[in-house]
């Protein structure tokens, strides 16, 4: 558990129409993932594999418009955010520092390059 404002959310906002999700983080920067995006960092042991086996990401799979659809949005404890998508997955837990260190903005794109 992490207390660095840079994975301290002050607000988050899911636009379920628009399939965003916006984060504004204690240190000023502020992350926008769209939803595609967001289904792709799944971390859950479906998506991502487990114990060295791959997952169901792995594989490359085609999105469809259900599978990348944010219905509904919950947080988990202090630390994370838990999307329910149309297809009726919701056993991602987005960690805020997870989030943060897949921010798809410019400026971390380019210091992820860098480093
Ligand atoms: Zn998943
Ligand atoms: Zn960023």
């Amino acid at each position: 558990m992490t207390t660095s404002p840079a994975n301290q959310p002050t607000a988050i906002k899911a636009d379920r129409q628009a399939g965003l999700v916006s984060v504004d983080w204690a240190d000023g920067h502020h992350s926008e993932f769209d939803a595609t995006t967001l289904r792709l960092l799944c971390p859950c042991a479906y998506c991502q594999g487990e114990a060295g086996r791959p997952g169901w990401l792995d594989t490359n799979p085609a999105l469809t418009s259900i599978q990348t659809q944010i219905v509904d949005m919950r947080l988990v404890g202090q630390y994370a955010l838990a999307p329910t998508w149309a297809d009726g997955h919701d056993t991602g837990y987005y960690t805020y520092e997870a989030l943060r260190e897949n921010c798809p903005c410019a400026i971390c794109a380019t210091d992820r390059g860098a480093g």
